[in-house]
């Protein structure tokens, strides 16, 4: 169980002081229920929404993609030759460039978009409503923004950091899972890594191919005949088979 006080040291120690007033106790509770369920959705070093949280804002979208047949795109992102900067400058400065990193990520997105710390020195982005043709333009603006300029890391110590991209869409119309969604743009970003870093790789098209595991998904044990007849229906839909 959290104590009162113990609730109230933590909020003090994460920066928010003047959140609990003294005296209004119904206003006070719900300051610290609030305090805490802020701190809880977010990650110590960067501020940036943690990995729980993305998770949860993934099943969201899910469900509205699935609903409404908009777009949504998923990058992830990760720092290129990390490690370098750990055993060059120490694990300090990398601190400092992974909490930079995350800063400029924020700066290129939508209030709606939700940039999250996926692990060490990697991040996720996630943009509801995000048109192919904007998908290109987004994803350039967040590697140029790594890129143009050198972090300050210290009293003469600028460190020049890049970072590489991997991006799907959630396929429209059809109830897909958080991890493969994930593991789509993971695979962009593998791709990205070992054609050379330092830049993106989208999914082709919003209109995703359905995998084998996203018709089990969708049709559990009703059969192949079922399968059949959604697969021409898709097509009417305008989505590729897998
Ligand atoms: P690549 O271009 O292939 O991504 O190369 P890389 O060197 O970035 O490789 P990798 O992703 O394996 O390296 C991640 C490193 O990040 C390893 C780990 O020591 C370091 N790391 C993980 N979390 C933190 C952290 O919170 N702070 C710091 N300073 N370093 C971290
Ligand atoms: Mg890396
Ligand atoms: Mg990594």
């Amino acid at each position: 169980m959290l104590r009162l006080e113990h609730a109230r040291m933590l909020l003090e120690q994460s920066g928010n002081k003047h959140l609990v007033k003294p005296g209004a106790n119904a206003e006070m509770l719900q300051a610290l229920i609030d305090g805490l369920c802020d701190l809880s959705q977010r990650d110590a070093l960067t501020g940036l929404a943690n990995r729980r949280y993305f998770a949860s804002v993934l099943d969201r979208e899910i469900d509205r993609v699935a609903r409404s047949g908009e777009s949504a795109l998923l990058l992830m992102v990760d720092i290129d030759f990390f490690k370098r900067v750990n055993d060059t400058h120490g694990h300090a400065a990398g601190d400092t460039v992974i909490k930079v990193v995350a800063q400029r990520l924020l700066q290129c997105v939508r209030p709606m978009d939700t940039v999250a710390r996926y692990g060490g020195e990697e991040f996720a982005v996630v943009l509801p409503d995000c048109p192919a043709f904007f998908a290109g333009i987004v994803t350039e603006r967040i590697r140029v923004a790594v890129e143009r300029e050198p972090i300050h890391v210290g009293p003469g110590l600028d460190i020049s950091a890049t970072i590489s991209i991997g991006g799907a869409f959630a396929p429209g119309w059809i109830r897909s899972s958080a991890s493969l969604w994930v593991e789509r743009a993971d695979l962009q970003l593998y791709t990205a890594k070992s054609q050379g870093r330092n830049r993106a790789n989208l999914e082709q098209t919003p209109v995703s191919t359905v995998s084998a595991e996203e018709k089990t998904l969708l049709f559990g044990n009703l059969g192949d005949e079922f399968a059949e007849s959604f697969d021409s229906e898709s097509s009417h839909l305008g989505l590729a088979k897998g």
